[in-house]
């Protein structure tokens, strides 16, 4: 991968800092701010909020391009509350983005010699499909451009019939399809490597999906935010949560927000990020909201790219009872059940009068029986305190668990991902 000393990337930043201006947004932004001639005048420059891009996402605004709109791709990138957030890219500058992505792939071992399934969904301007389709065609592999918006008995063939030896998706389906190949019996023989997106995979759902479909290699895509795209790769050496950074692509600092400074090698620190290869609509010091810590040491692989750990990024939290529970306690109960349950689950809150009601729906293989839901709900209320205590003062009005058929949790028709968490509650 391509590397640039912190210098040029300060160079070349400044270059889009200059570009930016013709914006309404950084011109505003920037009015009486010189152009940064050095590392220190880099780091004055005012960060970028998430806030600021939602509120001036294309097409609601187009403060923040700094051309007309020609020769481009829209995306989206998400966003909260139900609202779909989307972002502009040049194709000249989406190529740039998937040549980096492709280059991450190719340093997972993926080859010319490949199969490649491509099970994103596609459409609703969702990038990961299309974007996985201009990284194979760069790695030169075979394209098998299946998709998830069509029945997984349909993935299932044809991947038995076009035999990748390499699958592209969520967590959320590969755990699906290994759900159901424990219970039809099915297995892929040329499949040498799951590569996922998108989502956490914890460590019990990994062992599953490799059990389950007899695979050894099961790699985390890259470290992205959708905002930006690819802040991280991972090389052989790197341990869960290490990756290199593309620093020919993301300039990544690292910040201590309560020092003012950038954070030292080791220290935890805030990440921002700057994209060195988009000017139509630039992203400059952008506070993603992730912590990370520089290794400092150099990568046995010869990469000169320095890697980053990640740190602090917790899974889903929310609050009961007084105290905030971690959904990984719930996922972890479910994971002592293997042959009962999937680990693809939904938790339900929601507020009764003044009490409130859980219902957690798992997917499972068929439907358990009385004593293995009993077994799970004993072991829930040991693991997670909060549920005994708030049915003693009377809070939890009542506690259910639903086995449900496997892939039944609704999908959302965008991402493809299963809301592990709908908290209903008036807060
Ligand atoms: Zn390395």
């Amino acid at each position: 991968m391509e590397h640039l000393t912190e210098e040029l990337q300060c160079a070349r930043g400044a270059e889009i800092v200059r570009e930016s201006l013709a914006s309404r947004f950084y011109g505003e932004k920037y009015a009486g701010c010189p152009v940064p001639g050095s590392r220190e005048a880099w780091q004055q420059l005012p960060l970028l909020t998430r806030a600021e891009i939602y509120e001036r996402s294309y097409p609601h605004s187009t403060d923040m391009l700094t051309r007309p709109l020609e020769d481009a791709i829209i995306i989206s990138t998400g966003g909260s509350s139900g609202i779909a957030r989307y972002t502009t890219y040049t194709h000249a500058e989406w190529d740039a983005f998937v040549t980096c992505q492709a280059a991450a792939m190719r340093i997972l071992g993926i080859t010319r010699q490949d199969r490649v399934a491509n099970l994103f969904i596609a459409g609703h301007f969702w990038p990961s499909f299309l974007g996985l389709h201009d990284c194979i065609k760069k790695l030169g592999a075979v394209h098998l451009p299946i998709s998830a918006n069509i029945p997984m008995e349909e993935v299932v063939k044809l991947c038995r019939t076009f035999e990748p030896t390499v699958m592209v998706s969520l967590p959320t389906l590969f755990v699906f399809m290994a759900d159901m190949a424990k219970r039809d019996g099915f297995s892929f023989p040329g499949l040498r490597m799951i590569n996922y997106a998108g989502e956490h995979l914890s460590a019990a759902a990994e062992a599953h999906v490799a059990a389950a479909l007899g695979v050894s290699h099961i790699k985390a895509g890259a470290y992205t935010s959708a905002d930006v795209g690819i802040m991280g790769y991972q090389c052989d050496h790197c341990g869960p949560g290490t990756y290199h950074v593309p620093t020919a692509f993301q300039f990544v600092e690292l910040v201590n927000f309560e020092e003012n400074r950038a954070a030292r090698i080791g220290e935890m620190g805030e990440v921002v990020v700057t994209n060195l290869s988009r000017v139509s609509t630039p992203i400059i010091r952008y506070r993603v909201g992730d912590l990370a810590a520089w290794t400092g040491s150099p990568c046995p692989c010869g990469d000169p790219n320095p890697c980053l750990k990640l740190g602090g990024r917790a899974g889903q939290d929310f609050k009961l009872g007084g105290g905030f529970i971690s959904l990984d306690l719930f996922e972890n109960a479910i994971a002592a059940h293997p042959d009962c349950f999937s680990l693809n689950f939904q938790l339900e809150i929601e507020d009764v009068a003044s009490q409130f009601t859980v219902v957690l729906r798992i997917e499972a293989p068929s439907q358990p029986d009385r004593a293995t839901l009993a077994a799970l709900e004993r072991d829930l209320f040991e693991a997670v305190p909060e549920l005994k205590i708030s049915t003693e003062k009377g809070y939890l009005k009542s506690f259910v668990i639903e086995a449900v058929e496997l892939g039944s949790l609704p999908r959302s028709p965008i991402t493809g991902k299963v809301a592990r968490l709908v908290d209903r509650r008036v807060l």
